[in-house]
């Protein structure tokens, strides 16, 4: 498709209104017979970036990618839900074309899978009980605790490797969950005494619930969507939709929506 007519599709689609989203799996594609269709996944219960309310897919990730593949000649189809650990193995088994999971651009995924350009930016925090005593300030600290996290994170990789290699504590310290949702939990129920989850998502569990960051593990972690190896034509597809959204003020906004006010 000539550029002109990309541009075209898109500034129509903002021109009806600020639900690209919603168009760009509906319909509105008369125009792209060339277009090819992408299905998406992600992994609910990681707040504000991708959960279910009143049973419905919602968050930064899906609004986002959504926004991005509008800006492309791409098509989304829709949104399959899995768990974390199984994203990977679904894009190399071809079941989704592209991952939109808060998923961290590391050198052990880059084996795996391809990453579009970072879209977030992600350190680690270390969450409590709001009312209980123990208020840890390093992982030095965590020698006595029971740690949580969700299985195939990078906050595991922190217990795995700063913590169960580092002679920290034993692996028989460390749950691992299939979920941060279920890993809160039992945190709440006292089950474990830390969970080591993405700061944003930290936030977004203690704007609600009685728990707090007790400090930060600073891992400069960068989010991307994860695609598969060598495809090079949707990876340039995406960062010049990335590029689209944050030049035409779509990105701030999606921000201020799910990051704005706790
Ligand atoms: N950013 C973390 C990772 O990539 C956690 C992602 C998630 O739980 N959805 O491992």
């Amino acid at each position: 498709m000539p550029r002109e007519a990309r541009v075209d599709r898109r500034r129509y689609l903002q021109a009806i209104g600020g639900t690209v989203a919603t168009l760009s799996v509906a319909g509105c594609q008369s125009d792209s017979g060339d277009s090819q269709t992408l299905t998406a996944g992600t992994a609910p219960g990681f707040p504000p970036f991708e959960m279910k309310q009143d049973g419905e897919l919602v968050g930064f990730d899906v609004e986002l990618l959504e926004a991005v593949v509008a800006a492309t000649e791409y098509e989304l189809s829709g949104w399959e839900e899995l768990e974390f650990k199984s994203l990977i193995p679904a894009l190399n088994n071809g079941n989704v074309d592209v991952v939109a999971a808060g998923m961290t651009i590391n050198d052990e995924r880059d084996k795996a899978i391809d990453f579009s350009d970072p879209y977030y930016s992600s350190n680690q925090a270390i969450i409590v009980r709001e009312n209980g005593s123990f208020s840890p300030s390093s992982l030095e600290d965590l020698s006595e605790a029971a740690v949580g996290a969700q299985k195939g994170t990078t906050g595991e990789s922190v217990i795995k490797d700063q913590l169960i290699e580092a002679g920290t504590i034993p692996e028989s310290q460390y749950n691992a969950y299939g979920n941060y949702v279920l890993a809160v939990e039992d945190l709440l129920n006292e089950n474990v005494d830390v969970i080591i989850i993405d700061v944003p998502v930290a936030n977004s569990f203690v704007a609600d619930r009685p728990i707090k960051s007790a400090f930060v593990h600073e891992t400069g972690e960068q989010f991307g969507f994860g695609i598969q190896s060598g495809n090079d034509e949707l990876a340039g597809a995406l960062n010049s939709g990335l590029t689209t959204v944050e030049d035409d003020g779509t990105y701030r906004d999606l921000t201020e929506k799910w990051f704005g006010q706790k």
